[in-house]
């Protein structure tokens, strides 16, 4: 009589012996097309923030929802946060962030109101209304004045609303165009501004932390922020090809935060109206109609409003295109890179994001279609390609 071990080991090797003739009948119907196959990645990869395996977006271009584009307000040698005494006047200058506005508001807006530590407070006018504009209002309300913003746009519909959001100061200055001054005022503000949104994490503002994979087809030179900053990135780590599900060489991934501007913006702008605050709705044409406001300290804030009202030569439109999907809440990770432009996918909780663009000096606001197709191309390459 066979013990019941031999017949189990008997009837498995069966089993797996079937298994294999389909397996071999299977690549033998696919002739030559072996790189249709998928296999899985094949080293057990804990993922820091999930227990559930990765998912692919579905991504086809008849689900597109909507398409939207913003010029972020962008300087080569870095964002502005000055005091400027116009007779009596004082203008302190918050402007100029590029890319990396939404991750750094809370920071810069800080610099800008500590430019204003030896002023007596009192009422203060801030220009504009993005999350440069809401930030710094929230503060010098938090620091006892009276705030009254003027802006040309309620946030919702300002380049803030439009930004993507990932928490990664990048797109802000390039690296031999900026002084080393600046240099430590960007850490500093990065610092400032993580901090304050943690302290803010939750579907109430609209902010969660959720892993950012890298994507890349050769390994790519650490970014400033990542080199100079890593303590503020957790769960980093170089994945091999075999540790991930990516149909890219090189994978590196962090864990950071995705803010969702429409809910932050929202939130913050009903938290200014709490404390007291209030709106005018004006367009300023020049800096002289800046200065007749009846406050004597005024915070600039208008992004690339700048250029014209206060000259800056420098400040130039780098043009953002971003594509939605409808949401997926089975989407739990984000990617950037892996596609032949910018490329990035962010799940929101009310949509899926694809991004993106970066053209700098371009002034046109009109979504491209052709940027729109080749969006939707770069990110189908990699999910519908992801080996799950
Ligand atoms: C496609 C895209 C993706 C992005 N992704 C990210 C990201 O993932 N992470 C990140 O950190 N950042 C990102 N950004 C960058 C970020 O959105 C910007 O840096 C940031 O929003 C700039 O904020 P701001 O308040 O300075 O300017 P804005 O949001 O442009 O606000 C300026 C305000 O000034 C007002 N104003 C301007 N001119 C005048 C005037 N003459 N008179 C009166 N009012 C005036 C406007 O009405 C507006 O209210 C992205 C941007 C884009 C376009």
């Amino acid at each position: 009589m066979k013990d019941i071990g031999a017949i189990k080991s008997q009837s498995s090797s069966r089993r797996q012996l079937i298994k294999t003739i389909a397996y071999s009948s299977a690549l033998v119907s696919l002739g030559g097309c072996g790189s249709v196959l998928k296999p899985k990645y094949t080293k057990r990869y804990t993922r820091p923030h999930s227990r559930k395996p990765f998912i692919a977006p579905r991504i086809t271009k008849d689900k597109i929802v909507r398409v939207i584009v913003g010029l972020r307000p962008y300087r080569p040698s870095g964002f502005v946060v000055k005091l400027q005494d116009f007779n009596g006047k004082n203008v302190i200058h918050n402007y100029g962030h590029g890319g990396g506005g939404i991750s750094l508001s809370w920071g810069s807006s800080a610099l800008a109101v500590q430019q204003a530590s030896r002023i007596t407070v009192d009422k203060a006018a801030v220009i504009g209304s993005g999350i440069m504009g809401l930030t710094t209002a929230r503060l010098l309300q938090d620091a006892g004045w009276d705030v009254t913003i003027y802006t040309r746009d309620m946030s919702r519909h300002s380049v803030s609303n439009v930004g993507a959001g990932q928490w990664a100061p990048t797109g802000v200055f390039e690296e031999d165009k900026a002084t080393d001054e600046f240099k430590e005022q960007y850490k500093y503000a990065s610092r400032i501004a993580h901090h304050a949104y943690q302290n803010l994490i939750g579907a109430d503002y609209g902010i969660r932390f959720i892993e950012n994979y890298y994507l890349g087809d050769k390994q790519r030179d650490e970014s400033y922020y990542l080199r100079e900053m890593p303590e503020l990135f957790t769960s980093v780590a170089d994945l091999n090809p075999d540790e991930h599900p990516f149909p890219v060489q090189y994978v590196k991934r962090t864990v950071t935060m995705l803010i969702e501007p429409a809910k932050f913006l929202k939130r913050i702008r009903n938290d200014f109206l709490l404390s007291g605050g209030k709106f005018k709705i004006k367009t300023f044409t020049n800096q002289n109609e800046v200065l007749s406001v009846k406050e004597n300290t005024i915070f600039n804030c208008t992004g690339l409003g700048s250029k014209a009202l206060f000259e800056d030569e420098e400040l130039t439109p780098a043009k953002g295109q971003l594509v939605f999907l409808p949401p997926d809440p089975a989407i739990d990770y984000m990617t950037v890179g892996g596609g032949q432009d910018v490329t990035y996918m962010f799940p929101r909780s009310g949509e899926i994001l694809l991004g993106g663009s970066h053209q700098v000096d371009d002034w046109s606001r009109n979504p491209e279609p052709e940027v729109t197709e080749r969006i939707i191309e770069d990110n189908k390459r990699i999910f519908d390609n992801l080996r799950i």
